[in-house]
């Protein structure tokens, strides 16, 4: 998406002999040391190793890596580090994220949590107003009091030490790089800062960055980011310990503090508490990947997520359940109305048990085996027809009578990124990184080059039902819960299949249709990503593109009683798959926010 550079390829010393992007398309020749746009792909199939992720230069970043020997951990951190120069306003060190691993040698998918955690200092009652109820939204986003302690240096330090071959400074290479020599700006991106340009100049770090002599950037120009480039060298120098104690975490600290607000700026900013302390206790620990057994038309398949506090791994893995559930129960179906219907209600009942039971599992029991066994799916399936809707919303934990009481649906965000790697010797990385909201904070580390995300909105300021526990509330060091879903498929205990998804709890239901179009209907991965999109979230009415609406299947789900909230676009997916005859398919966005970029190694088409 972003400004495409061919010269972010050929930069660096490293990078510079013999390049080829290995991205299917038009070649590009480079003519001068100007950055200029390179065009995307959406699918690419060949050998070698595969990088699937919304833009062009990250893509092409992460595959030369895998060209120079470095394996999919390597590609991963390298591709994400890259995103966090072209798509600024979705990730960087500023944010947090979960990378999915799978391990060639030890053949065991393990995964990094690394979610920003909340300040010490934080209260549950930390977003309330003073007359004790939750604060306006947009008060909190663009302030301080949401930033949480970044999780995306720890990840990426954590990542190559355990699983990687390369030091911080080799992944980081084409990053640093690349924002030195800059990107050329596409409509995505200047729309995209267009859209935050009143927030951003509230700011004035982040005026000077992102709106230079006071406007967006403009399309075709060239974006530079000298300070990002300083920032990930100093990271590669001191490792992420530059972050958690050092320089770049004391600057974190005095802006969280003193946010550098802009002259004139008359409307309060709510400022954070984080110390550095609140850095140096930051860990990115190794959790357990969720894991369900799922009966694919294509075979029986295990599909590992990311768990607590992620809502990703156990949503998905119980929808998947419950749609096992009801093959035993209704008996498997073709029909492609009802088939839907059944995912439309697996995912309701999914996400009634989300809301109830996961928040961080550091801090409250969740029970995550619970979640995804297959008795449990099997009693929360009771309830669905073929011929009926359940009520929404329904209730969580329930069996036959699945009636539930008003749940309003929390909020989280729309913004993030997702990227897939895979390397010739089978390992794959599924990694979504954020910084919550498109532009986080909105607030820039003065000098530093990133912004601050704002990912602790995605805790619920006050209980989302009354009188209902509520997981996820606010607390000290706490982690919000997230929906991100990075994923990862084997079948015979092989790699098949990697995908993931932006756009907060909508991540669920993009992640669920991929793979129930791919290993339950048969779609092809590029059109199981390409097809209109659907968000069952449990609420009042169903976010689904246009597309999905106004289609046969859409109607026919509408007469059946569906209810439905049509939206422009959904998500952005990144996923991969090995095919039969050994060679490997990286697949991005065709269309939806412009387009992504996937590329192979080797392409073989
Ligand atoms: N903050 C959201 C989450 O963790 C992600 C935001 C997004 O995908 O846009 O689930």
């Amino acid at each position: 998406m972003r400004g495409r550079s061919v010269a972010a390829l050929v930069f660096s010393t490293v990078l510079t002999t013999g390049l080829t992007t290995g991205l299917a398309g038009p070649a590009h020749a480079r003519t001068t040391d100007e950055p200029v746009p390179t065009d995307r792909t959406p699918v690419a199939t060949g050998f070698g190793g595969a990088v699937s992720s919304v833009d062009p230069d990250a893509t092409a970043i992460g595959l030369d890596v895998l060209r120079r020997g470095g394996n999919a951990v390597d590609a991963a951190v390298a591709t994400a580090a890259a995103l966090g120069v072209t798509e600024p306003y979705s990730a960087g060190v500023g944010g947090g994220g979960f990378l999915v691993s799978y391990d060639a040698t030890t053949q065991r998918v393990t995964t990094i949590d690394g979610r920003e955690t909340a300040p010490a200092a934080m209260t549950p009652d930390a977003f309330l107003g003073p007359d004790g109820t939750p604060r306006p939204f947009p008060e909190l986003v663009n302030s301080t009091l949401s930033v949480g302690v970044p999780g995306t240096p720890a990840t990426w330090e954590r990542a190559l030490a355990e699983q990687g071959t390369m030091t911080l400074t080799q992944a980081l290479s084409g990053a640093r790089s690349l924002a030195e020599r800059g990107f050329v700006v596409d409509e995505e991106f200047r729309e995209q800062t267009v859209d935050n340009a009143e927030r951003f100049r509230d700011f004035s770090s982040t005026a000077q960055l992102f709106l230079p002599g006071g406007d967006a950037p403009a399309v075709g120009s060239v974006f530079r980011n000298p300070d990002l480039a300083r920032t990930y060298q100093l990271l590669g120098e001191q490792g992420a310990g530059a972050f958690y104690g050092g320089e770049l975490g004391r600057a974190v600290v005095d802006t969280v503090a003193a946010p550098p607000v802009a002259d004139g700026v008359s409307r309060e900013v709510l400022r954070g508490r984080m110390t550095l302390d609140d850095l140096l206790a930051y860990r990115a620990p190794d959790r357990e990947p969720t894991r369900v057994v799922h009966d694919s038309a294509s075979g029986t398949v295990e599909v590992y997520g990311m768990g607590a506090p992620s809502s990703g791994g156990t949503t998905v893995g119980e929808a998947l359940n419950v749609l096992d559930a009801l093959d035993s129960r209704l008996g498997p179906t073709t029909d492609p109305v009802v088939s839907e219907h059944r995912k439309l209600e697996a995912a309701a009942l999914a996400f009634a048990d989300r809301n109830r039971f996961v928040g961080d599992p550091d801090v409250q029991d969740v029970p995550q085996q619970r979640l995804l066994s297959p008795e449990f799916a099997a009693q929360r399936a009771c309830p669905v027809r073929d011929d009926a809707v359940l009520p929404r919303p329904v209730a969580p934990e329930t069996g036959c009578d699945a009636t539930g009481e008003t749940d309003p649906e929390p909020y989280e965000g729309q913004s993030t990124t997702h990227l897939v790697t895979a390397d010739a010797a089978g390992n794959v990385v599924s990694y979504t990184l954020t910084i919550e909201q498109t532009g986080g904070s909105g607030i820039v580390v003065p000098g530093r080059g990133f912004l601050l995300n704002n990912e602790l909105t995605d805790f619920n300021a006050a209980p989302a039902v009354a009188g209902q526990p509520d997981p996820n509330l606010p607390g000290p060091g706490k982690r919000p819960r997230s929906s991100m879903s990075p994923t990862i498929v084997l079948a015979d205990g092989r790699p098949l299949l990697a995908a993931g998804s932006p756009g907060g709890a909508t991540i669920i239901g993009t992640t669920l249709g991929i793979l129930v179009d791919r290993l339950d209907r048969g779609v092809p991965l590029p059109e199981a990503v390409a097809a209109p999109r659907v968000s069952e979230q449990n609420g009042t009415a169903t976010s689904a593109e246009t597309a999905y609406v106004e289609s046969a299947r859409g109607q026919a789900l509408a007469a059946l009683g569906h209810v439905f909230r049509p939206v422009e676009e959904i998500g952005a997916a990144a996923a991969l798959e090995f095919l039969p005859d050994g060679r490997v398919q990286a697949v991005a966005e065709p269309v939806r926010r412009g387009g992504g970029a996937a590329g192979v190694v080797h392409p073989a088409p």
